[in-house]
């Protein structure tokens, strides 16, 4: 399948995302973007000086590789300082010259993690949007802070994908560390727990150095708990360590993307521990907080982002906070190229690949339908042997819906439409996806069939 760039790249950090940890993927990675690709070499545009040494000096084979297995013609690749990333406006030619900037650094270093206690300062109880899909956790999250140990132990918190539950665990250990310096506040995911003591286990070094590091703390949080199960021998291990803090009044939260009950593979004993202290979940949360968090993170950024632009992310992005998040920093990047504010035309075009990406599948009979009954066509109408621009428009966008969002082949998309030739039906595709490009009206019809495709 074609992939421009950006979506390559995407693609490529989507690799990565699984090979490093989520700190130094959040702290190297972010806000990167490919500049260009010439004679084989991939020019990859980073926010800062610091970050082009380290993704030079560690992470330089990841990115090969990933960049590789994505596309073959790559042989190579070099690092860029440059501090707007817009992939899509770059020229490969006109590189800008690295710019080392001060403040870029200053900022940078204040966002990095601290080594202590693995806490990312950014996220904190001020910077946490409250709505009624998080309040439950938020107002726990934020009474253990007060009683630690006491109140709610352990505190489990649970939803989907990018709802805020990292955030929320940040924050809580934050404020933690910020009532009482020296209390000893330790994050984690999982996933690092039972890496650390398979590498324990395998360099044959003593258990107890690892029992005591996890012991001696006064909060323990544990991020995606639901990758440990399946896993006995750190379940067990991570069991006794639970077992050890409880009994002595040290608080423990635990993260995990679905509710203790819901977690399979896991040992009953440690089920009944998560069960048996305060569950709180995050759903989805609703157009008024999608807003707000918008607001939030737009802060005081330059170039100011309309109101009405603000309104159709929180409009359109529905189900996850970190899309949201992307959304705002393709307006804002795509802004600072242009040097004044997006119209609301120029956003939704901008943020057409995002919006994509978060859309469901359909059956065919379901996009046929809706397209049949969004141009009152009848269903016969889409099968009609005509050239009638009535029936050939629809019949088009019926055509580019079945390869968009049932991703149908060609051939099966020209049969299906009264047996057409493919290359019809890879004709309407293009067309349609050119079109989309220019014609706010037929996005806006295709965002409403889509709104029948997918109502029931
Ligand atoms: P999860 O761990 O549930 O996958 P994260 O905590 O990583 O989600 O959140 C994803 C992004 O959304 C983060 O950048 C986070 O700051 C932001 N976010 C999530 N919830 C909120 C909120 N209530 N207020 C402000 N930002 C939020
Ligand atoms: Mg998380």
């Amino acid at each position: 399948m074609y992939m421009n760039q950006e979506e390559l790249w995407q693609s490529v950090l989507g690799q990565i995302e699984f090979e490093v940890s989520r700190a130094n993927f959040a702290t190297w990675f972010k806000h990167t973007s490919i500049h260009g690709i010439e004679d084989g070499i991939a020019t990859i545009a980073v926010p800062n000086a610091f970050a082009k040494e380290w993704l030079e000096k560690k992470f330089h084979k990841n990115i090969i590789k990933s960049l590789r297995s994505t596309n073959p013609e790559i042989r190579n690749a070099s690092y860029i300082v440059s501090s707007i990333n817009s992939p899509a406006h770059t020229q490969a030619k006109k590189r800008p010259e690295p710019v080392e900037n001060l403040d870029e650094q200053l900022e940078f270093k204040e966002f990095s993690v601290d080594r202590d206690t693995n806490l990312n300062p950014r996220y904190t109880f001020e910077s946490f949007v409250i709505g009624t899909f998080n309040e439950f956790a938020h107002a726990a999250g934020l009474s253990i802070t007060k009683n630690l140990g006491s109140v709610y132990n352990p505190l489990f918190i649970y939803g989907g994908v990018g709802l805020g539950k990292t955030h929320l665990l940040h924050a809580i250990g934050n404020q933690v560390k910020k009532d009482h310096p020296d209390f000893k506040v330790l994050y984690l995911t999982s996933e690092r727990f039972v890496n650390e003591l398979i590498s324990v286990i395998q360099n044959r070094e003593p258990l107890q150095n690892f029992k005591d590091k996890y012991r001696n703390v006064d909060l323990l949080i544990i991020d995606d708990v639901q990758f440990i199960a399946g896993k006995a021998k750190s379940e067990e291990e991570f069991f006794h360590t639970f077992n050890s803090l409880y009994e002595r009044g040290k608080q423990i939260v635990f993260s995990s993307d679905k509710p203790p009950q819901a977690i399979q593979n896991i040992e009953e004993r440690l089920r009944s521990r998560f069960e048996a202290g305060l569950n709180a979940d995050i759903s989805e949360p609703e157009y008024e907080a999608r807003l707000a968090i918008l607001k939030l993170k737009q802060g005081s950024k330059e170039p100011v982002i309309a109101g009405e632009v603000l309104e159709y992310i929180a409009f359109t992005i529905q189900k996850n906070i970190r899309e949201l998040e992307g959304a705002l920093n393709i307006i804002l990047a795509k802004s600072k190229l242009k040097g004044r504010p997006l119209t609301l035309e120029e956003a939704k075009i901008a943020l057409e690949q995002l919006t994509k990406t978060t859309k469901r599948i359909a059956t065919p009979s379901q996009i046929i339908n809706a397209v049949a009954q969004y141009y009152d066509l009848g269903e016969g109408g889409l099968f009609e042997r005509s050239r009638r621009r009535e029936v050939v428009r629809p019949r088009q966008i019926a055509m580019y819906l079945l390869r968009e969002d049932f991703h149908g082949s060609y051939p099966f998309i020209g049969q299906k439409l009264g047996g057409r030739d493919h290359t019809t039906a890879l004709h309407a595709y293009e067309k349609i996806s050119n079109e989309l490009k220019k014609d706010s009206k037929l996005v806006e019809e295709i965002k409403q069939i889509r709104g029948k495709m997918y109502e029931s």
